[in-house]
């Protein structure tokens, strides 16, 4: 296939550009391939400035669930543009969001809109410092929660106690109290907060980790997640900027029936524009300012074109109860198709309409059996697909995420061209 224009681009873009993108993972640099720059995108198909249209299966990194460019939230949006596009000053629209979220996702007392999923969790963070007046949190190692400081770090040699950066430019200093444990590994929590007991502030983890390719929790993971953070006074904070409005119109939390004390969003909930939320317990939100001391604040957020994009979409959602059927079904098909073809070569994780073909024949449980993948097979089978006209994560740590445009048809070429590789 031509990727002329695309290696013009990027030749340009390289020159301006670190990389010549706006966010690292689209640079292809681990699949050795010159990235696609988009030209349109509508429903399951993505189309590239070549004219190579392709089923697309990284839906912008989740937002897509109802494919691109859904007529129903463009109508809204262009609506809404007409109105201003932004005022800096309150909406209906916000309250009406607002209002949304506490029906759909029960947890979210009260709730604040923000620009994107980094800026949900390093408020959540905050306000769960502030309400606790503790500083120190854990995070699982190979869950991704944005790119804040104090969540860009790895386990440090005296792991029980300290972490250390993952990114040149953050302090050590402010990584000190980011803790860091295994997925689905309940004794390294435990041992965390046997050596912290009265410093935890909050333990934030991805329900179903979706950053380190798809990772299922064990059973009990998260039920026991809930018991550790109540026995030490500590808050849990489910990330569901990936899971949210996913793997069910409730998130992960109403999949798993866990309730955490607080919650973030992205993606799916700006239904393709720049949107994040945070919130839960009431007691614990009117800690943020201005009714609390904790501070947080943003130009647009509730931006109303922003917050236009994602009521509509929440609310197609809403209205169509069969769609998480339908979309696991999907998924599941796909997924034991590729088993079948594959067999012993990978190892498919798949839940809801979240999945990950790992190029390894170990079961795929934490971190460490994650990184067990192969990234040199999945380059190879990357470059196939995409010649093949099938657009997946250029990289083995990324979900596949089907939508509700994907169809039939869809899915018998994907599955062809799979075959076909393997
Ligand atoms: C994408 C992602 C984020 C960060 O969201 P951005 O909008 O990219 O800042 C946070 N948490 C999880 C689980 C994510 O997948």
């Amino acid at each position: 296939m031509a990727d002329k224009k695309s290696e013009e681009l990027y030749e340009r873009a390289k020159k301006r550009l670190p990389g010549g993108v706006n966010s690292p993972v689209r640079a292809y640099q681990a699949v050795g391939r010159t990235p696609r720059f988009i030209r349109t995108a509508k429903g399951s198909h993505i189309i590239d400035v070549d004219g190579n249209d392709m089923i697309d299966y990284v839906c912008s990194w989740g937002p897509g669930i109802l494919g691109h460019a859904d007529s129903r939230v463009v109508e809204k949006v262009k609506a809404a543009c007409d109105d201003g596009l932004t005022y800096g000053a309150p909406t209906e629209r916000e309250v009406e969001m607002a209002e949304l979220l506490e029906k759909l996702v029960p947890s979210m007392e009260v709730s604040r809109l923000v620009s994107s999923g980094t800026e949900a969790t390093m408020s959540a963070i905050r306000v769960a410092r502030g309400f606790t007046h503790r500083d120190k949190i854990i995070k699982f190692r190979g869950c991704y929660h944005g790119h804040s400081d104090g969540l860009l770090v790895k386990a440090g040699s005296a792991a029980l106690t300290t972490s250390v950066p993952d990114s040149a430019g953050v302090p050590a200093d402010f990584t000190r109290h980011t803790l860091v444990a295994e997925y689905n590994n309940p004794e390294s929590v435990e041992a965390l907060f046997a050596a912290n007991p009265k410093d935890i502030a909050a333990v934030i983890v991805e329900p179903v980790a979706a950053n380190m390719g798809v990772v299922l929790p064990k059973t009990g993971f998260l039920e026991f997640l809930r018991e550790i953070t109540e026995r030490y006074g500590a808050l849990l904070i489910f990330d569901e900027v990936i899971t949210g409005f996913r793997l069910a119109l409730g998130g992960a939390q109403e999949y798993f029936h866990i309730k955490p004390d607080l919650s973030t969003f992205g993606k799916i909930i700006g239904g393709g524009m720049p949107v994040g939320a945070y919130g839960g317990r009431e007691e614990i939100m009117r800690y943020v300012s201005p009714d609390g001391p904790v501070y947080q604040a943003g130009t647009l957020s509730g931006n109303p074109i922003a917050t236009a994009a994602g009521l509509a979409t929440l609310r197609i959602l809403e209205a169509d109860p069969g769609i998480y059927n339908r979309l696991e079904q999907r998924a599941g098909t796909l997924a034991d198709a590729v088993r079948e073809a594959a067999g012993e070569r990978v190892t498919v994780n798949q839940i809801g309409s979240l999945m990950s073909i790992f190029f390894t024949d170990q079961v795929v449980e934490d971190y460490a059996s994650a990184t067990s993948a192969d990234t040199k097979a999945y380059a190879d089978y990357f470059g196939f697909l995409l010649d093949h006209g099938i657009y997946v994560a250029p990289s083995q740590f990324e979900a596949m995420f089907i939508s509700d445009a994907h169809t039939q048809e869809d899915l018998d070429r994907t599955i062809q061209v799979m075959k076909d590789y393997f």
